[in-house]
């Protein structure tokens, strides 16, 4: 899929269905609306930090873009993280499964 191949290069794209405007997630080829195909499009920036927890001293993060993406992955910051935050791509890749890691905007 479109989608791995882009993360594997590190870039983060959504589908969007150019008939109703749907982003589709999880990702696909298709509208799961009305099953026309998918454009690939770069994700709108920044993201908000929805939640976040630690285990073994790494941040691990929820964070949604365009108010309807939800992505987890690694949250790389300074200072104490807060709900709400805005936090942009710092990395991402594809290793059996999406890879993302973000850092407050
Ligand atoms: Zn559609």
């Amino acid at each position: 899929m479109i989608f791995e191949a882009e993360l594997k290069n590190g870039r983060f794209v959504v589908p969007e269905c150019p008939k109703c405007q749907k982003l589709v997630w999880p990702p696909s080829d298709s509208c799961t609306r009305c099953f026309g195909n998918t454009v690939w499009r770069t994700a709108d920036e920044p993201g908000t930090l929805v939640e976040y927890s630690a285990k073994d001293g790494k941040l691990f993060c929820m964070v949604e873009f365009e108010n309807s993406i939800r992505v987890m992955g690694a949250l790389e910051c300074d200072k104490a993280p807060a709900v709400g935050q805005k936090v942009r791509v710092l990395s991402c890749g594809f290793d059996n499964s999406p890879r993302f890691t973000f850092s407050p905007e």
